[in-house]
C-alpha cells in the first residue's frame, strides 16, 4: 500500500463501494483516506450507569446495557420509535424521531451493548436520542476517542458505514511509517513543539489521548497554513523580483509646500506611518501594490493627495478612480478645496463628463499638463491616455476586479504604482492570507477629537421618541440621515416604501427641508441633491444606500437606519460612518422590527457595542463565513482541510512568520536542512516545472 493506492484495493472495499465512496465523499486513494478526518470522537475511556445521570446538560456519554421494547408510537408527524435502555442501576428511554425500517430491524435488542450520546431529562425521566449502538468489542481497543466519520443514510444502507471506515483506516494507519514522510525541517518543529507528521494522522485517526488528538489538530493546521503561506510568500517574492516600477525617490517642492503651508491639520501618527510605508515602496524601482485599509474616517484622502504629489515631484501623473458617479465628485470637491491655494490643476472625469470637458481632458493628461485626474471608470476607457502616469489610487477595491487593476497597469509603458484604499477592514487572518501580491497598510488611529459614534437600538413602538430626538439635533443645528433598504434598485416594493416614507417625513419635520437620494435618479438629479443637503440647505436626507461609501457632510450627527435588520454588517458600518464626521456627539438609530433572527440579532448588537471596523469584520466573518467576505473570485481557496481561517488565527500567523523567517533566510530553499520543504511543495503545489519561474 502507498499514498496513491486506490482505495477499491483495499480489504472491505472492492470497486463498488469504492464508486460509492467515490461519489459520496470524494476519496479515491489512500492518501485521500488519511486526510478524511472524523468529524467527533467517542470518548470511550469512560462509561456512565443510568444511576449516575444528572438532570444538567452533560456532554455526549457513553453506557453499557441493553435495549428492550422496542416500538413504534405516535401518529403521523409525531411518529417515532422508542425503547428502554437498562444496566443494572436503572432505565432510561431511548428515542428515534427520523428513521427507516430497515434502520429499526439494525437495532440489537437484548444484547449487551454500548450506547452513546447526550442524555436529556424530561418529566422526571432520562432520554437519548438517535444513540450511536455499539455491540460490545471484547478485543483491547486501539484508543480511548473512537472516530466517527462523516457519514449517509444513502451509504450506510449499502454497508458503507462507521465501521467500515474505522476498520479501514486501522489498517491505514498501519502503514504510516512506511507512507507518510515528514514536510517540516525538524528545526521548525522543536522550535514550535509540533507532533511529526506521522504522529499526527495516527492521532487525528486515532488518538490516544484527547491531549494527543489537539496536538495532531495543531500540527496538521499548522501545516495547510505553512504551506498555503509559502506559495503565497513565494508568489509575492517573485511578483516583487519582475514588476518593474518607476522609482519615485524624490520629496520635493509641491509635497513640501503643501506640507508645510496648506496642510489643514496635523497628521495622525498612523497617516505619518502609512505615507513612510508608501514612500519606502515608491522609492524602489518596483511597481508598488499597496492596499491601504483604514477606516471611515480615519483620513485616507488625505494620504492619496500626498502621495499623488510625491508622484508630481518625480516628473510623474497620478489618477484617483472611485466606484460611484458621487463618490468621485465628492474627492474631486475634497481635493480641489485643498489645492485651491496652490496652481496644481485637477480635474474630474467621470460618465456625466461634457463632450467639451472631456476633450481638454484628453489633450492635457497627454501633454502631461494635468497633474491629477479624478474620476470614475470612465478613467479606464482607451481613450484615455496619459503621457506619464506614475500613480493609480482606487477606492474602495471591492468593487473593482482584477481585470480592472490591470487596465489601469496597461496606461503606462512601465506601470503606475498602485494603492488601493478600503474602508472595509478586512480580517487580519485574511488580510494576511489572501493578498499575495498586495502590501497591507493600515490606518489604525482616528484624527484626535473625533467622538465615538453612540449608537442605539430602537424599535417601531420607539419611532416617535427618535423622530423627536432628531428634531432635537436639527434644532441645535444639525443634519439627519435617514437611510432604507433598497437592495436591487429595481426592487418596486422598497421603492414604494422609500417614497411613502418620505411623506411621512416631510409631515413630521414639517419646519424643515427634506431631500432625497436613491439610484433612479439621473446623475444631476443625484449631484443637485446631494448639494443641497452638503451645503446645509437640507436639514434632513432620505436614501437608499446609495450614500453608502465616502458622502461627506460633517455637520450630519445622526443616522437612523430603517429596517436595520436587512442590511449586513459592513453595510450597517459603512453607513455610520456617513455621521461622526465632524467635532460634534453623533448618533446612529437602528430601527428594527419586533421579532429579528438570530443573526440579525448577533449584527445588531455588535454595532451596538463596538465602532471598530476591524472587530465588526471579524464577527462578520464568522457570521457569513470567509468565502463570502472575499467574494467569490477567491473563495475557493479557503478550503481547507482542517484550518479555519475564523478561529485559528494565532496558528496563521505563527505560520506566517515562519515563513517569513524561512524566505528571508533561504528565498530558494536550497539549504539542506529545508529540503523536504521543498520537496514536499513542489509535490503538491508547484510542479517541478513552475518551480523555476517561482523561484
Ligand atoms: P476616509 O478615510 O473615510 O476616506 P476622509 O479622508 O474622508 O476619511 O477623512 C475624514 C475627515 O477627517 C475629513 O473631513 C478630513 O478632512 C478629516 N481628517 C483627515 N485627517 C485628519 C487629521 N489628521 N486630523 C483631523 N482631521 C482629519
Ligand atoms: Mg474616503
Amino acid at each position: 500500500m502507498n499514498l496513491d493506492t486506490p482505495i477499491e484495493f483495499l480489504k472491505g472495499i472492492g470497486p463498488d463501494r469504492a464508486k460509492l465512496i467515490k461519489n459520496g465523499f470524494g476519496l479515491s486513494t489512500v492518501e485521500d483516506l488519511l486526510h478524511f478526518y472524523p468529524i467527533r470522537y467517542l470518548d470511550k475511556s469512560k462509561t456512565y450507569t443510568v444511576a449516575e445521570l444528572r438532570p444538567e446538560e452533560s456532554p455526549e456519554i457513553q453506557l453499557k446495557g441493553r435495549i428492550t421494547d422496542l416500538r413504534e408510537v405516535g401518529e403521523g408527524r409525531t411518529k417515532r420509535l422508542s425503547a428502554k435502555f437498562h444496566d443494572q442501576t436503572g432505565t432510561m428511554d431511548l428515542v428515534w424521531f427520523r428513521y427507516t425500517n430497515w434502520m429499526k430491524e439494525q437495532i440489537p435488542q437484548n444484547t449487551e451493548l454500548y450506547i452513546f450520546g447526550k442524555v436529556s431529562f424530561f418529566n422526571g425521566t432520562f432520554s437519548m436520542s438517535h444513540p450511536e449502538i455499539e455491540v460490545e468489542d471484547k478485543k483491547e481497543p486501539m484508543a480511548t476517542l473512537w472516530p466517527i466519520y462523516p457519514s449517509s443514510e444513502k451509504l450506510t444502507k449499502r454497508g458503507i458505514n462507521q465501521k467500515l471506515f474505522q476498520n479501514i483506516l486501522k489498517a491505514v494507519c498501519t502503514q504510516i511509517p512506511q507512507m507518510i514522510e515528514e514536510n517540516l525541517p525538524d528545526y521548525l518543529m522543536e522550535a514550535l513543539k509540533l507532533m511529526s507528521r506521522q504522529e499526527a494522522f495516527l492521532n487525528i485517526h486515532f488518538p490516544k489521548t484527547f491531549a494527543h488528538y489537539q496536538q495532531a489538530e495543531r500540527r496538521l493546521k499548522f501545516e495547510e497554513a505553512f504551506y498555503f503561506q509559502l506559495s503565497h510568500g513565494l508568489k509575492k517574492r517573485y511578483h516583487k523580483r519582475h514588476s518593474f516600477g518607476n522609482p519615485f525617490p524624490v520629496v520635493g517642492d509641491y509635497f513640501n509646500d503643501f506640507y508645510q503651508n496648506h496642510l489643514p491639520f496635523e497628521l495622525t501618527g498612523a497617516q505619518k506611518r502609512v505615507l513612510k510605508e508608501i514612500r519606502t515602496d515608491m522609492k524602489k524601482p518596483v511597481q508598488m501594490n499597496r492596499l491601504l485599509q483604514g477606516d471611515v474616517g480615519s483620513g485616507k484622502t488625505m494620504v492619496a493627495l500626498l502621495t499623488m504629489l510625491l508622484a508630481m515631484d518625480n516628473g510623474f501623473q497620478s489618477c484617483l478612480m472611485a466606484p460611484t458617479e458621487i463618490l468621485a465628485q465628492q474627492h474631486f470637491a475634497g481635493i480641489s478645496e485643498l489645492l485651491q491655494s496652490t496652481d496644481i490643476k485637477v480635474r474630474l472625469l467621470t460618465g456625466s463628463t461634457k463632450t467639451s470637458e472631456r476633450k481638454i481632458i484628453h489633450e492635457e493628461l497627454l501633454s502631461g499638463e494635468l497633474p491629477i485626474l479624478v474620476g470614475t471608470h470612465a478613467l479606464l476607457e482607451d481613450v484615455v491616455k496619459f503621457k506619464n502616469l506614475g500613480l493609480a489610487i482606487i477606492d474602495e477595491q471591492h468593487r473593482f476586479g482584477v481585470a480592472q487593476r490591470a487596465k489601469l497597469w496597461a496606461k503606462n509603458n512601465i506601470p503606475p504604482h498602485i494603492l488601493i484604499m478600503t474602508a472595509t477592514p478586512i480580517p487580519r487572518t485574511l488580510a494576511m492570507s489572501f493578498y499575495s501580491d498586495l502590501d497591507v497598510s493600515v490606518i489604525d488611529e482616528m484624527p484626535v477629537g473625533r467622538k465615538p459614534i453612540i449608537t442605539a437600538h430602537r424599535r417601531e413602538k420607539d419611532r416617535l421618541s427618535v423622530f423627536r430626538f432628531a428634531k432635537e439635533e436639527i434644532d441645535k443645528g444639525r443634519q439627519i440621515y435617514f437611510v432604507y433598504p433598497l437592495i436591487e434598485e429595481s426592487e418596486t416594493l422598497d421603492y414604494k416604501n422609500l417614497m411613502e416614507n418620505f411623506v411621512h417625513i416631510t409631515e413630521f419635520f414639517d419646519n424643515q427641508k427634506v431631500t432625497m437620494l436613491h439610484g433612479r435618479m439621473k446623475p444631476d438629479e443625484k449631484e443637485a441633491s446631494m448639494k443641497y443637503f452638503a451645503s446645509g440647505k437640507a436639514e434632513i436626507m432620505v436614501a437608499t444606500t446609495v450614500i453608502e461609501v465616502g458622502v461627506n457632510v460633517p455637520n450630519a450627527t445622526v443616522m437612523i437606519i430603517e429596517s436595520a435588520e436587512r442590511f449586513g454588517l459592513s453595510q450597517l458600518h459603512q453607513l455610520r460612518g456617513r455621521v461622526g464626521r465632524g467635532a460634534e456627539q453623533s448618533y446612529c438609530i437602528l430601527m428594527t422590527s419586533d421579532k429579528l433572527s438570530k443573526e440579525s440579532r448577533t449584527r445588531i448588537k455588535t454595532m451596538t457595542e463596538t465602532n471598530d471596523g476591524f472587530k465588526i469584520s471579524e464577527v462578520d466573518m464568522q457570521l457569513r463565513g470567509p468565502g463570502d467576505i472575499l467574494g467569490t473570485q477567491q473563495s475557493g481557496s479557503v478550503d481547507f482541510k482542517k484550518l479555519d481561517l475564523v478561529t485559528d488565527f494565532a496558528i496563521i500567523k505563527k505560520a506566517k512568520e515562519s515563513i517569513d523567517v524561512l524566505l528571508g533566510e533561504d528565498p530558494m530553499l536550497l539549504l539542506s536542512q529545508n529540503m523536504n520543504i521543498k520537496n514536499y511543495y513542489i509535490k503538491n503545489y508547484q510542479g517541478k516545472k513552475n518551480w523555476g519561474k517561482i523561484s
